[in-house]
């Protein structure tokens, strides 16, 4: 069920504070960023028993063991990705949804692959519901990347990987930028990978902790 006009304008509410408490207070900066996180109903991609958490300072489960990350990590990639109109964005890891919808309010066409089809199933659901139609959810191994709607201004990969995956590097265009978490299956590092031309140049960020890139250049999934 979705919530009626008086619960969703006290969730609007709730999330303004979120981005003023979250992201303002904590150094995000880009106004794109801000409103698109100020805009994107975020109970919406959480299991509904989890709907009071929804703008909670933490990642939540979203079901299959997976977690939709943190308001916070989530502003942080897309202010390093630097997305702009017109462009074409590709996600690796689509989980709920939720960051997909902020990547077709910051871009022209966004397409997202999720390896585990109940959850793209229901991101694609509940992205249909918020009438975003420039999002396409693929059922799929994402370390492969998505070869047919290539090369992509921006990828975003949402689960740790143990390196960058080659095909991903291959599908940025050029001037293209890939934010993507590197390191253990348990902590790793965001890795910015910036293409000028044949050039790929690679700059580390922030440490942080996201679930398992698993697929053909990821992890092993029964490790
Ligand atoms: N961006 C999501 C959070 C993703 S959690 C959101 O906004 O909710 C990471 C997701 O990556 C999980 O759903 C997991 O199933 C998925 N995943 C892991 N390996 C993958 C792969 N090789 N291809 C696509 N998705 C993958």
């Amino acid at each position: 069920m979705q919530p009626d006009g008086r619960e969703a304008d006290r969730l609007a509410q709730i999330r303004q504070r979120m981005v003023e408490s979250q992201l303002t207070a904590r150094g995000i900066t880009d106004e794109r960023v801000l409103e698109a996180m100020a805009t994107v109903p975020r109970e919406h991609f959480v299991p509904e028993a989890r709907r009071a958490d929804a703008y909670a300072d933490r990642p939540l489960p979203i079901g299959g063991g997976q977690t939709i990350s943190q308001p916070y990590i989530v502003a942080i990639m897309l202010e390093v990705l630097d997305c702009g109109p017109g462009m074409t964005a590709l996600e690796i890891g689509a989980g709920s949804g939720y960051q997909a919808a902020l990547l077709a309010e910051l871009c022209e066409r966004v397409w997202a692959v999720e390896i585990v089809e109940s959850l793209a199933r229901r991101a694609a659901v509940a992205l249909d519901a918020l009438g975003y139609d420039n999002v396409e959810i693929v059922v799929g191994d994402g370390t492969q990347g998505l070869p047919e709607h290539a090369p992509y201004d921006r990828i975003i990969v949402a689960a740790g990987a143990p390196v960058v995956p080659e095909p991903l590097r291959e599908q940025l265009a050029e001037d293209g930028r890939l934010v993507i978490p590197v390191g253990s299956r348990i902590s790793q590092r965001l890795v910015i990978v910036r293409r000028e031309g044949d050039e790929f140049h690679e700059q580390e960020s922030i440490p942080c902790v996201f679930v398992p890139l698993v697929g053909r250049y990821g992890w092993s999934p029964n490790a």
